[in-house]
């Protein structure tokens, strides 16, 4: 991998792999993936070889394969293999020789290059060029641009591309064998539908082939199972090149726009705007997105000036995967776990989008944070009817979320055990609770920080208050004791199955409920419309009785005589290892070749942040003194398997003054997929880290937090890094803040003052002006 290709107005623009080896494919498939929040499509090289995964998901369109599967984002009919015969042969890098070979992702247009020269066996040379984008001006268009040039001898070349729908998601095939035609000899069209959820999904593709002179190209079609393709084929002289331009376009019955329109539509409509973006060519179109990604950029861009330009490079390269995995368009679909760059996690949400990601777009596309949080509330029945099943009230949220009525989706069987050799029981869907606390707890920083009052009466305060009331009802009373307990959960360490009192869980389910009093009292008061509406679906006038009571009777793990917080009530009682092998280890998880799930549960060790995690969100209610002696207790015992660890450890590190071991956090964080480990990737991109990279960059070195309402400025950089400068919006107002080691300035562009603390001073900025401190 190269981080340093990009010069001049592309400096820190570019990421680079300039090798080809197929056995590390799964690399740059996933982090130069392609997409639009509409659709994502991993950068498999056009040639095929083995080992290859093409993926191309469509947002929100979930099916499931059997009864014993859950639903997963299908992978759809592939464009983006293109078959090339040289005199007959086909061709691919690992037959002759190449030299110069370069694929290169462009964070600021989105479009992939690839070049490189390759000899065949027989001593022809030719220079090939691949060019791919996914359009961010029209989202359901891709489009790709191959050339080849003979060096040194002429050359037949043919190329075979179409759309083939003999895809699968690891063997589990999610449609139909559909229907395929081909217009006018070039128009080339499959329709397929999802087996269970009846998605019916229209590919067009159109090819043009160019030699710059008039010479005759041979084309063809066929029909296969599941494929139809079109063969171009023409002879190359010396010195010549030949170009081949594809463009495909995809739409789905799931589409918003379509919802009212008849299939016919749809495919007529496909079929027209196929034909225009065959006229514009690939040029064009590119243009026109590379202008949409313009004006992305323009809002989120962030400067860090470093001693190290990959620094800057790794924040783009995480806001460009936040944006291209983002369904902008559409509030009934949340992000995936892995975007749309992979089959991992199937494409359902987890808390990861609440808590890891979520933040960027809140202060940065509060419109597009809005819609995130649309989603959840359209899930907010199968949440209701998750807490009915389990024997509680209130709305209590899936720990993975597909399409809005599913329901729970996280799949019951994992891994296999070390020890059995059986499968192991993914308890997470049964047990791990806390992920309502989280939902909740965006939806109330979403609101503090955008001032939101829409989207409060009309989803937000319904959410606030039946997670509340979930939680209420989920509160286990001991008798002993005298006092809530809540018991049999997973807390964000995974590496602790079955704990009682999650500190993570019990504080942040007493928070629900604190905040759903509060609510309660100042809807009454206040909003007495919605207050009704709202007490006449939840029953609040009955329910808050129940809250009040039990609120002052929730258990808290306090901090301890060294002041650390029990993470859960056996966790200070397990086992203490070494865990030097596991803290030093290549690949994640590699305690799990020594030891099975169940014996790692008896130790004192964790997957990712919990505790300290807890500090982080709930900052208030923790002295500097626990603050630290958790830190250190936990970042010692902490193995950072999850990638949604390093960023909460990085920003709690900062604020306890250890820049050097947040710097040290943070690049770990940052290499997670762009770094030159070749196989953490495999699966898909980390979604959260890369949310995570930018709460690191702007929530802990620049210092970036709502506190109680109230937005907190206060930077602290580490010695590496001399400057940061970085957009956010608080209650609609745009502020551009910049920060070096001695001045902090914050730029209020917006059209009201914005009040802000800074080591314990307050302080306004008025609009327009600039503020130094
Ligand atoms: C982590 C979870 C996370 C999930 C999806 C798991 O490995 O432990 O916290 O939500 O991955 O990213």
């Amino acid at each position: 991998m190269r981080y340093d290709k990009g010069k001049g107005v592309l400096k820190n623009w570019l990421v680079t792999e300039d090798d080809f080896d197929p056995i590390f494919q799964g690399k740059c498939e996933t982090i130069f993936c392609q997409g639009n929040g509409y659709m994502g499509m991993r950068n498999a090289t056009e040639e095929r070889y083995i080992n290859q995964v093409r993926n191309t998901f469509v947002s929100g369109t979930f099916n499931k394969f059997d009864d014993h599967d859950v639903t997963e984002l299908p992978n759809a009919a592939d464009v983006s293999n293109i078959d090339i015969r040289i005199d007959g042969k086909l061709f691919g890098l690992d037959k002759g020789s190449f030299s110069d070979y370069h694929r290169t992702l462009n964070l600021k247009s989105g479009e992939v290059t690839r070049e490189f020269t390759w000899k065949n066996q027989e001593g022809k040379a030719f220079q090939f060029s691949f060019r791919r984008f996914i359009s961010f001006e029209n989202l359901h268009l891709v489009a790709s641009k191959i050339q080849i040039k003979a060096i040194n001898q002429a050359a037949n070349i043919e190329f075979e591309s179409g759309i083939n729908g003999q895809m699968s998601n690891s063997g589990a095939q999610h449609f139909h064998e559909g229907e395929k035609r081909i217009f006018d000899k070039k128009y080339v069209q499959m329709l397929q539908q999802t087996t269970q959820s009846k998605i019916t999904f229209i590919h067009n593709t159109v090819h043009s082939v160019n030699l710059g002179v008039a010479v005759v190209v041979t084309s063809r079609f066929f029909v296969d199972r599941r494929k139809v393709f079109m063969t171009y084929s023409s002879e190359l002289g010396t010195d010549q090149t030949i170009t081949l331009e594809k463009v495909s376009n995809l739409y789905t019955s799931r589409d918003r726009e379509f919802d009212t329109l008849s299939l016919q539509h749809l495919r007529d409509h496909s079929i027209k705007e196929i034909k225009l973006a065959c006229e514009s060519g690939y040029n064009t179109l590119q243009i026109l997105s590379a202008k949409v990604w313009a004006e992305k950029w323009n809002r989120i861009n962030i400067k860090i000036e470093s001693n190290d330009d990959f620094n800057q490079l790794a924040i783009r390269f995480a806001q460009y995967h936040l944006l291209i995995m983002t369904p902008a368009h559409d509030n009934r679909m949340g992000i995936g776990a892995k975007g749309l760059s992979g089959e991992g996690y199937k494409g359902h949400s987890f808390w990861d989008t609440e808590l890891f990601m979520l933040p960027f777009f809140t202060y940065t596309q509060p419109q597009l944070a809005r819609s995130l949080l649309e989603y959840r509330y359209n899930t907010i029945n199968g949440a209701r009817k998750k807490a009915l099943e389990n024997g509680y009230k209130g709305a209590m949220f899936p720990w993975e979320s597909a399409w809005a009525d599913d329901g729970e989706v996280t799949p019951v069987w994992g891994a296999a055990d070390i020890i059995t050799g059986e499968s192991t029981k993914i308890w997470s869907g049964f047990i791990e609770q806390h992920i309502t606390s989280d939902i909740s707890f965006a939806i109330w920083q979403y609101y503090q920080v955008t001032g939101d009052e829409d989207f409060m009466d009309n989803y937000g305060y319904e959410i606030l208050l039946d997670t509340g009331i979930f939680w209420a009802s989920r509160l286990q009373w001991n008798d002993d004791k005298k006092e809530y307990h809540i018991n049999e959960v997973i807390g964000p360490d995974e590496y602790k199955e079955h704990v009682n009192n999650d500190a993570f869980t019990n504080y942040t389910a007493r928070w629900c409920i604190e905040n759903a009093i509060h609510y309660y009292h100042l809807l009454k008061e206040g909003k007495p419309g919605i207050f009704s509406r709202l007490n006449a679906i939840l029953n609040l006038e009955s329910e808050i009785k129940e809250l009040e009571e039990k609120l002052p009777l929730i258990y808290l793990p306090n901090p301890d005589e060294n002041n650390i917080i029990p993470q859960d009530d056996a966790y200070l009682t397990l086992e203490d290892i070494d865990l030097t092998k596991y803290k030093n280890q290549e690949h994640v998880g590699s305690m799990f070749l020594d030891y099975s799930l169940s014996q790692v549960c008896k130790m004192k060790v964790s997957k990712q942040a919990s505790v300290v995690m807890l500090m982080y969100l709930l900052e208030n209610e923790f002295t500097p003194e626990v603050k630290q002696a958790n830190f250190n207790y936990y970042e010692a015992r902490t193995l950072h398997d999850s990638s949604l660890s390093f960023s909460t450890h990085s920003i709690m590190a900062n604020d306890l003054g250890n820049r050097e071991l947040a710097y040290s956090l943070y690049r770990q964080a940052a290499a997670i997929d762009l770094g030159t480990n070749m196989k953490s990737s495999d699966h898909g991109i980390h979604g959260a880290s890369f949310g995570g990279l930018w709460q690191i960059v702007v929530c802990g070195f620049g210092g970036i937090r709502m506190i109680d309402g109230k937005l907190r400025i206060e930077p602290k950089l580490p010695k590496e890094i001399t400057q940061i400068a970085y957009p956010v919006y608080w209650k609609g107002n745009l502020l551009e803040v910049s920060v070096n080691h001695e001045i902090l300035c914050v730029k209020n562009k917006g059209t009201e003052p914005v009040a802000f603390s800074h080591l314990g001073k307050q302080y306004k900025v008025s609009s327009n002006t600039e503020l130094k401190i």
